[in-house]
């Protein structure tokens, strides 16, 4: 399968974004150009956009196994992470003023439960074992009277571990504590049945999944007590006001629509090429660790620490090759300090530094892998000849 002669730009960094479809594209610009109606509109520009937005509703209900009028459109997955953890505390803050959320989470999540800290709520952070995965049973030893929502996201943007979710739901069934699941690294990826998984909020997310960037949705259950926090002209029914991105919103459908049909068959193509690119590197590379679950991870995702290098370092020199990879999350590899996923692991600082993340897309090629395992080797013994980490 060696084809060292790729000379086209390799992108394995799926995890911080996507390309967008040609049919995603397609479908944002008829938009643009046709269908550029007010939505609250009642004329026919205005209709066409309403229908357009009620249809691309119906497609991430039915991805998600929600109802329509359980779907709210948002402005990232962000925005959904941070409407359910604020609009949750807001409604129940006299029920009590407890949250529990995992100490892994991405900072959209993490950092709107620090705000609220300042308030005068109290966080517990469940910890993780060494392969970044919770315990359910201390959701259930954390939960007090005054519990009133756990946030665990699906699976980890940095290495890819899938959180036994569904027991957190069927512990948290039947009490009235809210259940808020971040799943944009997983929409699309793996199946995220908010029925099967005990949702009662969840956040998703377009450009990760092949869609546009600027898009999110949050499921939110029937009868879950929450608020909003954008106010103005009341548009998804008073949930989350601003005129609807509508070229964004059929972007992101279009998106879902393809992703859910396709997930299976993207899936296999991609666990079979990532336990391919794991091999190769375990095999060639000396003085390396797999970092996160060795099979309950998302299908495209490995990372690895590599002694005596720098994540930066490894990142720009793939760069110069011609593959993008990444040595953290998109939002935090500006930052000097190690990954908090991978310290509350339990791996060193050292290591958590010498990380790489490298996140496949189901267009990326075996050829692509072999031509990244090459550079990838030639890069590390370089970068190791002149460390001042090595001694001797
Ligand atoms: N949650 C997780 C787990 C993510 O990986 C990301 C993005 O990297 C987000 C939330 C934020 O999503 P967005 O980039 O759409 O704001």
């Amino acid at each position: 399968m060696t084809d060292n002669k790729i000379k086209e730009y390799i992108y394995f960094d799926h995890s911080a974004t996507t390309p967008v479809l040609p049919e995603v594209a397609e479908v944002m610009n008829n938009c643009f150009l046709k269908y550029f109606g007010n939505p609250s509109e009642p004329h026919m520009p205005g209709r066409q956009a309403k229908k357009i937005l009620e249809d691309s509703r119906h497609e991430i209900a039915s991805a998600l196994g929600a109802s329509d009028s359980e779907i709210i459109f948002t402005g990232s997955g962000t925005e959904s992470d941070n409407m359910a953890i604020f609009g949750a505390a807001d409604a129940n803050s006299k029920k009590g003023n407890h949250i529990i959320i995992t100490a892994v989470e991405h900072p959209a999540v993490a950092m709107p439960c620090k705000m609220l800290q300042k308030k005068g709520f109290k966080v517990t952070y469940l910890p993780v074992d060494r392969y970044g995965m919770i315990d359910p049973s201390d959701v259930k030893k954390s939960i007090t009277n005054k519990t009133i929502l756990v946030s665990v996201m699906h699976a980890n943007n940095i290495v890819g571990t899938i959180q036994p979710v569904e027991e957190v739901g069927k512990l948290l069934k039947g009490t009235n504590i809210i259940f808020h699941i971040d799943a944009v690294q997983t929409f699309c990826n793996i199946k995220t049945d908010v029925n099967s998984l005990g949702a009662d909020l969840l956040s998703v997310s377009g450009h990760k999944i092949y869609g546009p960037k600027g898009v999110g949705a949050l499921y939110i259950r029937k009868k879950t007590r929450i608020k909003p926090f954008i106010f103005g002209g009341g548009q998804e029914k008073g949930w989350r006001s601003s005129t609807e991105n509508i070229a964004g919103i059929a972007g992101f459908a279009k998106a879902a629509s393809i992703g859910s049909k396709d997930m299976k068959s993207r899936a296999e193509h991609l666990t079979a090429m990532r336990q391919y690119l794991k091999k190769g590197i375990l095999e060639t590379i000396d003085g390396v660790a797999f970092n996160g679950h060795p099979e309950k991870r998302l299908p495209g995702n490995c990372n690895f620490s590599f002694n005596f290098v720098e994540g930066e370092a490894m990142v720009l020199r793939l760069d110069a090759a011609g593959i993008a990879v990444s040595s953290g999350s998109a939002c935090s590899s500006s930052s000097t300090k190690p990954s908090h996923t991978l310290v509350a692991m339990g791996i060193t600082p050292q290591d958590a530094f010498g990380s790489l993340r490298i996140t496949l897309g189901y267009e990326n090629t075996y050829g692509q892998v072999d031509y990244f395992l090459g550079s990838l080797k030639k890069i590390i013994m370089d970068l190791r000849r002149i460390s001042p980490l090595k001694k001797g």
